[in-house]
């Protein structure tokens, strides 16, 4: 067990470089979704408290942004060791505060570290362009300089990746950096910041405030933040996009999915079926990648949904850290109600239950949030369930006739988070990559997860703003154009 939740209860803020416990007088219980045990309490820290925090970043920004990209990278260099040599024990955080498998754990730490390594060339990434004699004797250069103070608002569901999609950007690019991690997992961001103490950042260049809504309108509200970036769900994306663009603030807003996979009948089924079921059930169905409906073409119809059903039937659920359990629980208490509801809705609308996960029953583990895999076959594509973001490892099985039709399910989603296709052809698969209406594409992949040294995309209702997360855009958004136009030679071609 990680020393954090072993002698502190209480979750700390990272303010100025000193662990400080916050003055709030509402705090949140931070729960173990397998066992239902109190392993911390979040503070909900107070709208005066962030203010008196973002000063302390925004002095920090002035020696910061002065500070060579070269020099700014090495803590970055640091940290990556560090969190190699922790893998194992953050990992366990993960597992303990999110409930997902300590495999699936380990896995997002790799992305997180990947990010960090990305953010390290920041040195090339970051230059600008110019050219010699625009006009006789004068030059012009496009230069990027950082913001100021930026802040991240992050989910439940990726305590150790998601972060890293904007910290290791947004101070290797001179800027200094607020993260907001959700409440109900703030304990691995409490362990990575003591590892980040111990790179050699100056004070006040990263920042940690533990809270809920209160902190994040105050982030949002602050003057002299700059920029927001945020990952969770659509409305409260919209919200803070919103909100984060009345103070005139750039915004990056990724929300919610409802992710489609269209199997073709020449489809290698044994493959697809394996990569669909750990995309649908991994992490429980709580990944914004997350297959969420299956739709079939011609005879795939009959084969996939046997197969699936025979997969998902032999998934072992249970407390993440036990030795071969494939499934962890559901976030919270709530969630499991609510993807049991969603469930019921599906049945009523006419679907047929396959593979009912409700009313689990893992030994040992009374108090965990376990809803067992869940297959519903015919989901109507008008139908409520059809456009809900279940965020519960429930696959919904739709039958199109032919292409046009399957991709006819697509564009009518809200979401544009991922689509995937699984064939073997390649004329199908050009179309689908040409016209799904998705910001990340998978072609016989199940979770298209972009690499850190690429955009994670994300259209409709799954983003808002236009530059996004991860490599090249990260540098775009947390860094203003200056372009500049110098006259050093003495004999002007001008005449005045
Ligand atoms: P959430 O929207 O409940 O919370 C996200 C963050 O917003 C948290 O830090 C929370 O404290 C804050 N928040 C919640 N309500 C707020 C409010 N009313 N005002 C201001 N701030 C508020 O999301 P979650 O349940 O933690 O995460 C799951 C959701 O995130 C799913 O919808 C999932 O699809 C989405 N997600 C999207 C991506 C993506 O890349 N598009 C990635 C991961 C998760």
């Amino acid at each position: 067990m990680s020393e954090v939740t072993a002698t502190r209860t209480k979750v700390l803020n990272y303010i100025d470089g000193s662990w400080v416990e916050s003055k709030a007088t509402e705090w949140r219980d931070v729960l173990n979704p397998a066992t239902g045990e109190t392993i911390g309490q979040t503070p909900l820290t107070t709208a005066a408290e962030v203010d008196a925090a973002v000063e302390t970043a925004a002095t920090a920004f002035r020696a910061w942004r002065r500070t060579p990209p070269e020099d700014r990278i090495q803590p970055l260099f640091k940290l990556k060791q560090l969190l190699e040599d922790h893998v194992d024990e953050l990992g366990r955080i993960i597992t303990l505060e999110n409930g997902k498998t300590f495999a699936e754990g380990k896995a997002e730490l790799r992305r997180a570290i990947e990010n960090v390594e990305v953010a390290c060339g920041i040195p090339m990434m970051m230059q600008g362009y110019n050219l010699e004699d625009v006009a006789r004797g004068l030059d012009e250069m496009m230069i990027r300089q950082p913001l100021g103070v930026v802040a991240a608002i992050t989910p439940s569901n990726f305590p150790g990746m998601i972060p890293f999609w904007f910290l290791p950007y947004a101070i290797a690019t001179g800027n200094t950096f607020i993260l907001k991690p959700s409440e109900r997992v703030p304990l691995t961001m409490q362990r990575i910041f003591e590892l980040l103490e111990q790179t050699g950042l100056p004070k006040g260049v990263v920042t940690l405030l533990n809270g809920g809504k209160a902190a994040v309108d105050a982030l949002l509200d602050h003057p002299k933040i700059r920029a927001i970036s945020f990952v969770g769900s659509t409305p409260v994306a919209k919200y803070v996009y919103a909100r984060a663009g009345a103070t005139g603030k750039r915004a990056q807003c990724q929300g919610g999915a409802k992710n489609h996979v269209i199997v073709l009948p020449d489809a290698d089924m044994k493959m697809a079926t394996q990569i669909i079921s750990d995309s649908a059930f991994g992490c429980a169905g709580q990944r914004c990648l997350a297959v969420s409906v299956a739709v079939t073409i011609g005879e795939a119809q009959k084969s996939f949904r046997d197969s699936i059903t025979e997969a998902a039937a032999s998934l072992r659920v249970g407390n993440g850290l036990e030795e071969g359990v494939q499934m962890g629980p559901l976030i919270t208490p709530q969630s499991k109600s609510r993807v049991e509801s969603l469930i019921g809705v599906g049945e009523k609308e006419g679907a047929k239950v396959l593979l009912d996960g409700r009313n689990a029953r893992i030994p040992k583990h009374d108090s965990g949030n376990f809803v067992k895999p869940t297959i519903l076959d015919g989901v109507n594509a008008s139908s409520e369930l059809a456009d809900t973001e279940i965020f519960g490892p429930v696959l919904s099985l739709v039958h199109a006739r032919d292409m046009d039709e399957a991709m006819a399910f697509l564009e009518r989603s809200p979401y544009g988070n991922q689509a995937s296709l699984f064939t073997s052809s390649g004329a199908a698969a050009r179309r689908f990559r040409y016209e799904a209406p998705a910001g990340n594409i998978g072609i016989n992949i199940g979770v298209a997860a972009p690499m850190a040294y690429f955009p994670f995309s994300g259209w409709k209702d799954s983003f808002f703003g236009d530059m996004h997360g991860q490599g090249r855009d990260s540098v775009e958004f947390y860094t203003d154009k200056k372009v500049v136009i110098e006259r050093w030679v003495e004999q002007h071609a001008r005449k005045f």
